[in-house]
């Protein structure tokens, strides 16, 4: 699943992890097996979509088929990082790429800034904020060529998070259960007012018992009205529906 030659650096972040989650309480994660598996495999689910994969520094076939565009890669932002995932495992895996983490809690932001200062990852960084508020910033909209998010909220509320940071063209990838068929038929509305696209599910499979998983990948089209985000608390309060 991964290229040999990262491992001696997740497994680097595997420990800085351990260490830190035994002072804050970053994910339920707590065993080295748990961790690797549930949050840095994971994570790295993502390097199996070919727009991903191609900014491997040894992209693992010369020009993958399929799933191209979002050429240019550059800037990627992990909407809801918390303790660094899949922020920390992309970073490490795609050093071509810049990644900014965002998360509401300065606690959690400036544990996953020390792990990247451990870590010594020169392309990573994590800021403090509310979605619906850096999303109307204009150091932040519009800006990133991919947000990625995992385990933040339903995908009506989190393409109203995603989708003013994302370039038109831009892709947002969220990790979800495959089991989803109400919460995507629920993001309808969301999908058409910001035009955010599903153009694939990439099903992923985990190893021992932790089964399949899927990303969903969106495609935004066009710029974003003003009217989004709205208001801190809205998006999950009243979402669009
Ligand atoms: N992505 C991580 C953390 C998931 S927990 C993982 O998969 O392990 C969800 C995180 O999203 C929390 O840390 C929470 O603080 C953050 N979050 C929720 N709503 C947010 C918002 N509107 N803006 C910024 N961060 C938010």
């Amino acid at each position: 699943m991964t290229d040999p030659a990262l491992e001696p650096r997740l497994r680097q972040l595997l420990t800085v992890f351990l260490e830190e989650n035994k002072k804050l309480n970053l994910s339920a994660f707590r065993t080295e097996e748990q961790c690797w598996i549930g949050n840095i495999l994971d994570s790295l689910a993502a390097l199996e979509l070919p727009f991903l994969s191609r900014l491997l520094p040894h992209p693992p076939s010369p020009s993958p088929n399929g799933g191209g565009g979002a050429e240019g890669v550059r800037e990627l932002l992990d909407l809801g990082t918390g303790g660094g995932f899949p922020l920390l495992p992309l970073a490490i895996a795609l050093p071509d790429v810049r990644f900014t983490g965002l998360d509401s809690v300065q606690k959690k932001v400036d544990a996953v800034n020390r792990m990247i200062g451990t870590l010594a990852l020169p392309n990573a960084r994590c800021v403090c904020g509310r979605a619906e508020e850096l999303g109307r910033s204009d150091a932040y909209r519009e800006r990133f060529d991919v947000v990625t998010s995992r385990a933040v909220s339903d995908v009506n509320v989190l393409l109203e998070y995603a989708s003013p940071f994302v370039k038109p063209g831009g892709r947002v990838v969220l990790w979800k259960s495959v089991t989803i068929d109400q919460e995507l038929h629920d993001s309808l509305l969301a999908r058409a007012e910001l035009s955010c696209h599903l153009i694939h599910q990439h099903v992923y499979e985990l190893p021992g018992d932790w089964g399949k998983r899927q990303l969903l990948v969106f495609e935004k089209s066009s710029p974003l009205s003003g009217k989004y985000p709205r208001d801190i608390g809205v998006p999950k309060k009243d979402p669009l529906k």
